[in-house]
């Protein structure tokens, strides 16, 4: 038997999607270092469809069909390397080699560009949905060349989730590394996203004192409007779990020291470098590292806080509802940092990458998976060159209408001594880019002062330096 399509990495990833892909009718070579992954699946899933099982890459390489089409879902990194160069000289020129693991982009161009060479098409594609999503149908996010999405396009829209309104949740991002710099900030995102709920239930507990079963509730309540999102849902889900050990909220025994694989990490370190600000998503990382930094937290427990008065019931439930509108108008921002950050990665690398239809197809199979999604897409099928999602009428106009709430929420967390980095984060950006002045001017004023930096004026052209040392007058730079 010929496969149609191959995965080497059968691990929880690679194993779903294998099984994805056969349960949508095409025959899948599977292959696995450690063999006995490869005859396990086979014999635990065999009857789901047409598993041809390698053994050896010589084997797996033999039984795909020409042009072929071999998935790597390998533990990203050296691994990736290690397997690439182990199934290259194995594959012929039009072959396509698609790694759907969490690659870095950067390594994504480099591999890219490296096999290119030997006329193999390199496919970066993110996946995201996890275990779930690879087996039901994830959001898939290719880069690479044209010619590879030609074929593999239709393969990667079968297996794909599937928005409310049908459309497969795939896209051809753009070249070489697009895919997975999509896929990253999809993560940061997600970590923006996850913090700025967190925060809300921060509140709803230590302001309002609402109890986590309460707040699952409240969470149930916000998914029926304008916040329905799969993280939202889990949320709930999370907050109504009671420990069976203890009969306490699940979320009061577990450590609250929040891990991070580095997507996240590598969102803002790249933002960093484009000088995109995604303040919102850096307070989300931060978030996750001050949470793990137990000697610093110990040391710092007696330092003096505001004293306390929990909100009276007449409150709360005004209050909950303020949290709501404080949480969608930060949400509106990080996803305007986020696909601001993609704009900015498509025009330094010239890829040319769609911002609407990578709205749309995070709407399914994803993390981030929302109805406020189809808001994005509509607004940038409305405008295209959106400079800023915040300059889209209908969202400005949300946050319009939320910002009062936002501001007192804000007002209440700093009252109170509950910390919002996100929430705060968020406003702050939004203050900053409506702001008519900013105190930019006095910081170019300090770095003419003392390096010289020189500045520009507002009523001239050109580049000035004033004489600090001297007579004070001013020279053109
Ligand atoms: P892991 O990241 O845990 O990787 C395990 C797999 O990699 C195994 O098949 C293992 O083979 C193989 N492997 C490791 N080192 C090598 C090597 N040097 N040579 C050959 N094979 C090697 O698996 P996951 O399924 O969790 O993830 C796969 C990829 O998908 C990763 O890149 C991950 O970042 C990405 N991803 C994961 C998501 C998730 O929710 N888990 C979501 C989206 C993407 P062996 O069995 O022989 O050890």
């Amino acid at each position: 038997t010929s496969a149609q399509i191959g995965v080497t990495g059968l691990a929880v990833m690679g194993r779903n999607l294998a099984r994805n892909f056969a349960r949508n009718g095409y025959s899948v070579a599977v292959h696995n270092r450690t063999a006995a992954k490869t005859r396990a699946l086979v014999e635990e899933f065999g009857d789901e469809g047409t598993f041809v099982a390698a053994e050896s890459a010589e084997e797996f390489v033999a039984a795909l069909e020409r042009p072929r089409r071999l998935v790597i879902m390998v533990k990203a990194g050296d691994p990736t390397d290690a397997v690439i160069r182990e199934f290259a000289p194995l594959l012929e020129p039009g072959d396509m080699i698609i790694d759907g693991g969490n690659a870095h982009f950067a390594d994504t161009r480099r591999r890219e560009k490296e096999l290119r060479e030997q006329g193999i098409h390199f496919v970066g594609t993110g996946v995201s949905g996890g275990e779930e999503g690879a087996l039901l149908g994830p959001s898939i996010m290719p880069g690479g060349s044209v010619e590879s999405y030609a074929t593999l396009g239709p393969m990667l829209e079968k297996i794909s989730a599937k928005a409310a309104d049908g459309t497969p949740c795939v896209t051809h991002c753009g070249p070489d590394g697009a895919g997975h710099f999509v896929k990253m900030v999809h993560n940061g995102i997600e970590y923006a996203d996850m913090q700025l709920i967190a925060e809300a239930y921060h509140l709803l507990r230590e302001v309002a004192g609402y109890s986590p079963a309460e707040i699952a509730d409240i969470f149930r309540t916000w998914n029926q409007g304008r916040l329905d999102s799969y993280l939202i849902e889990i949320t709930a889900e999370v907050l109504s779990h009671v420990d069976a050990a203890t009969g306490k909220p699940f979320v009061d025994v577990v450590q609250d020291q929040a891990e991070q694989k580095g997507t996240g990490r590598w969102t803002v370190q790249i933002a960093l470098d484009l000088g995109v600000p995604v303040s919102g998503i850096a307070e989300a990382v931060f978030a996750r590292s001050l949470s793990g930094h137990t000697e610093l937290r110990e040391a710092s427990r007696g330092l003096a806080g505001p004293s306390v008065t929990p909100l009276g019931d007449a409150e709360k439930a005004a209050f909950a509802d303020k949290v709501e509108q404080a949480l969608y108008a930060s949400k509106i921002v990080s996803y305007t940092q986020g696909f601001h950050e993609i704009q900015a990665g498509s025009e330094e690398y010239d890829w040319n990458i769609d911002l609407g239809s990578v709205a749309a197809i995070w709407r399914g199979g994803c993390i981030i998976r929302a109805a406020f999604l189809d808001r994005i897409r509509a607004a940038y099928d409305a405008r295209a060159d959106l400079p800023s999602l915040l300059a889209d009428k209908s969202f400005a106009e949300e946050i319009a209408a939320a910002q009062d709430d936002w501001r007192a929420v804000l007002v209440a967390a700093t009252q109170q001594g509950v910390p919002t980095p996100g929430f705060s984060a968020a406003l702050a950006y939004y203050d900053a880019l409506r702001a008519e002045r900013l105190p930019a001017a006095l910081t170019q004023g300090q770095r003419d002062f003392f390096g010289a930096h020189t500045y520009r004026r507002t009523d001239r052209e050109g580049s000035f330096h004033t004489l600090w040392g001297g007579d004070r007058s001013e020279v053109p730079a």
